[in-house]
This record gives C-alpha cells, structure tokens and sequence, in this order.
C-alpha cells in the first residue's frame, strides 16, 4: 500500500550514494545556487520552506542567501546528516531541520518562498511534484516565490546507435560459434526494445528533427489533477535518412527572477544526472527527409504505485495507421 511504497521510496535516500549522486551534478546544484544567490533581494529576511532537503544543500543556498529562517523539511534518515551538516556551517540558527514527510510537517504560519528538487527521471518519476504542490497550498503566502517555478516537456525522435548494434548483432548469429542463433532474434528485439523507459545519454546527432516542447507546468498555479495527467502532441518533420529506433523525452526547469536561471536536461547542453529518457519503437523504422510523425503524448503515475511513471505514446508515420505504445518506467 501507500505507506509501505513511501517508506520503500524514502529508504533509498537513506543512503549516501544518491546524495552523492546529486551533488556531484555540479549543472543541477550550481542551477540551483546562481538561481537562490541572484534572488538575495528577494529572499532577505524571508523564510523559506525546503521540500525534500537531503543534505540540506539547498536550505544552506537560501541562508547563504540571507533568508532569516529556513525549515528543511525531510522524511529519510539522510536528515540526521543534513543536522550536522547545517551546525557544522554554524547554521543552525536560520535554519530548521524537521524530519517528516512534508505532508505530516507542522510548520507555524505561512512561507515566502519554497525551494524544492523534486525532478526524478522523464521529469514526472517519483511523484514528487505532488507535495510540493501540498506545501505551496498548505504553507506559501499569495505571490510566494518557488525555486524553480516553471518546468518544460520536449520530445524528439531518434536513432540509437547502441540498440543498433545490439540488434545487429542478434540478426547476425547465423554462425555463433558454429551454431546458428538467428531464431532469437524476435526475442532479442522484444527485449532490447522493450517498454520498459530507458535512461540513457542522447547525443545531438541522435536526434532526428527539430525537438517538440510538449507540455508546460506552471508551478505557482498547476494543480494534483493537472499533474496526474499531463498530455501533449507533437509533429516532427525528419532531417534526413536515418533508421528511427524511438522517441526521447527530456525536460527542463526555470526558476524565478529577472535574469532567470534555466536547468536543462536537453541532449544539447551539458550533461546532468537525469540523462535523457527513451521509449522504444516495437520494430525501429527507416525514416527520410520530411517523413512526418504526428502523434500525442501522455503522462500519469501508475495506478499501482503512484511513484511509478505511465507514459503512452499514439503516433502515426507520414499519415499512415496509428500506433499506440505504452511504456511504464518501475516496477
Ligand atoms: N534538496 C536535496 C535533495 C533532493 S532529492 C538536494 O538538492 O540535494 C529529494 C529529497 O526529498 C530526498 O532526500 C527525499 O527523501 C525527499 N523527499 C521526497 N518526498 C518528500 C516528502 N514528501 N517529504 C519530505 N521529504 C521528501
């Protein structure tokens, strides 16, 4: 049940290695930092509620920053760290550590602004936008500022030059050794292909046309519902010849102010932790220049576990028959 998925989920942050993980993503922390440093003006003598605050990174940007009180809200045990992390900056007198879910926090009156990293993969993984938005209900004052405040979807086809050679090398196994493997090759592809959501560097010569951005989320003003069902459409007109093996879906985040910073998890910027995402094709397709592909897009936590991602995909190539294809990231 729910209880027990939540525990499971903030079990994994228990552990060092995933802070480790997001730390050492310097294009995602220093987001973070210039985006929370360029706001002081806004934060001065604020207080700031952190969703989520791991390590406590982000609450110590916003103190550093000159906000007067800061609570980090955070229900792993990795809280216990953030505590010593926080006293051991003398920064324990702006800002609070609470360890709970936020959902279960008590935290007195209202918030100016809430900083939260809560971006798993293909964006909408983990679920963890939902109780940001709890927060933003619950604790942020009208106008209150959110770090980021603004996220982006895109989508793009492309070839995959790894699945490439995989297949290549199952379709080729008329002589393994001298037997003869080409009877696997169907199951080979199924399994390489799979539905499963793949995260994996794309590179720009990957990317077949011009990407799409699919969807936008207005944080101040998205709600659960919007969240739970995010839906777009797309129509690309291919570069040249290539065989199409899927579609890659990234996005990225902005965050408030005038000269506003923008985290990018796109195949043309600078790498992050998120990678890019991709849903496989059944078969991989020959594609040309101009050859069309029309289709919608939706996202939606699974009805299983909610912190699992559903995304399906309706597409049809130069006008041809729709296909549909539904891809499920966890299990
Ligand atoms: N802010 C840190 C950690 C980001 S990872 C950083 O930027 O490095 C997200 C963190 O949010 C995890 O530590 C996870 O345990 C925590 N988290 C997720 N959902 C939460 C919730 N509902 N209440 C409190 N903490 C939550």
């Amino acid at each position: 049940d729910r209880t027990e998925q939540d525990s499971e989920y903030f079990q994994c942050y228990s552990d060092i290695t995933v802070h480790e993980e997001m730390l050492s993503d310097t294009v995602r922390t220093n987001a973070y930092k210039t985006a929370i440093f360029r706001s002081q003006g806004a934060l001065l003598g604020k207080k700031v509620l952190d969703v989520g605050a791991g390590t406590g990174i982000l609450s110590m940007f916003c103190a550093q920053a000159g906000a007067s009180k800061v609570y980090a809200v955070e229900a792993s045990t990795v809280s216990e760290l953030a505590c010593n992390i926080i006293k051991h900056n003398g920064m324990e007198g702006n800002i609070e550590v609470i360890s709970s879910p936020v959902e279960n926090a008590e935290i007195p009156g209202e918030v100016d602004a809430i900083v939260s990293e809560w971006m798993g993969y293909g964006l909408m993984y983990e679920s963890m936008l939902s109780s940001v938005l709890y927060a933003r209900d619950k604790w942020l004052k009208p106008g209150g500022l959110i770090f980021p405040n603004h996220a982006d979807l895109f989508i793009a086809p492309i070839s995959d030059t790894v699945v490439e050679e995989r297949l290549n090398f199952w379709s080729g196994v008329q002589d393994m050794y001298g037997v003869d493997m080409s009877c696997v090759e169907t199951v080979a592809r199924k399994c390489i292909m799979s539905k499963d959501i793949a995260v994996c560097p794309i590179y720009p010569e990957n990317v077949l046309s011009h990407p799409v951005k699919f969807s936008t989320l207005n944080l101040a003003t998205i709600t659960l519902e919007d969240i739970n069902d995010i839906r777009g459409s797309f129509k690309f007109c291919c570069f040249g010849s290539s065989l199409m093996h899927g579609f890659s879906v990234w996005f990225s985040v902005n965050f408030p102010g005038d000269d506003g910073v923008t985290l990018s998890t796109s195949p043309y910027g600078q790498d992050t932790q998120w990678k890019q995402t991709v849903l496989y094709l059944e078969e991989e397709v020959h594609v040309e220049q101009d050859t069309e592909i029309c289709g919608d897009i939706r996202m939606s936590p699974s009805e299983n576990n909610p912190r699992h991602l559903c995304v399906s995909i309706t597409y049809s190539i130069d006008g041809g028959a729709q296909t549909t294809r539904n891809f499920q990231m966890g299990h």
